[in-house]
């Protein structure tokens, strides 16, 4: 069992690398990375599809209309930002909002496995097509989907997944609202129902490398910072 604490400090390690990254194309074009915000240790988490020009310019997840409107349904049901966690499954801008290519979300998906694994949240909240075909692993729309929670495994993390219409597609259809509100409320009683049990974890690999006693190869390490004296970037404060 590894401490929250412990978590966040290897979730800020998983950051540094997106922040890096050069897997797809879209690190030419991005201003900068976006990798989530809120809560580390939330129970609840929300997984959009990509940023778009706001959220590449400030570095946050849904700060436009859609994360308004996102923000006004978690007030209604007694939430705040910093309660929960909220990523998107691509962490960098799709140039002119287009939709996020396979490739695009092959290289990503490894950011957001971790995510889940670190943040471990009880229940995951899908906006819109693209996370809830990604986190459920089949082609199925997110019209037949929303609203019905069904337990996910998810690398290895049992959740709830509950798949939710995504506000920006409420933003300008009313019935979409209506929806998306209407399965918004019911996330209180989800939440209520605790955490699903976990599946066993699986023992450590053996390591069956023998240790070296030669010290002709010993490397020279270079003395450990401080904690203190490390550049905190902007971003980390956010979770
Ligand atoms: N903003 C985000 O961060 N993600 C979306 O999916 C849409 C807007």
């Amino acid at each position: 069992m590894t401490s929250a604490t412990e978590r966040r400090e290897l979730l800020k390690a998983v950051y540094e690398d997106a922040r890096n990254c050069v897997r797809c194309q879209l690190h030419q074009t991005r201003t900068q990375v976006v990798f989530g915000s809120g809560n580390a240790d939330a129970e609840l988490m929300f997984v959009g599809e990509a940023p778009g020009a706001n959220e590449d310019r400030l570095g946050l997840p849904f700060v436009g209309q859609a994360g308004k409107l996102l923000d006004k349904l978690l007030n209604e049901i007694g939430f705040e930002r910093g309660d929960v966690f909220i990523c998107n499954v691509l962490k960098c801008r799709p140039p002119g909002n287009r939709d996020p290519q396979p490739n695009e979300i092959e290289s990503c998906h490894s950011y957001l496995a971790s995510q889940v694994e670190l943040i471990e949240p009880n229940m995951i909240c899908t906006l819109g097509n693209f996370s809830t075909k990604l986190l459920r692993g089949d082609t199925t729309g997110i019209s037949r989907l929303h609203g019905q929670a069904q337990e996910q495994l998810i690398g290895p993390r049992a959740v709830r997944l509950y798949p939710l219409y995504h506000p920006a597609a409420a933003l300008y259809t009313p019935s979409t609202l209506e929806a998306l509100r209407a399965d918004f409320h019911r996330i209180p009683e989800l939440l209520a129902l605790g955490p699903l049990e976990q599946p066993e974890a699986l023992p450590p690999v053996p390591d069956f490398e023998e240790e070296e006693d030669d010290d002709d190869d010993e490397q020279v390490l270079e003395p450990a910072r401080a904690p203190e004296a490390r550049e905190e970037p902007a971003q980390l404060g956010l979770f």
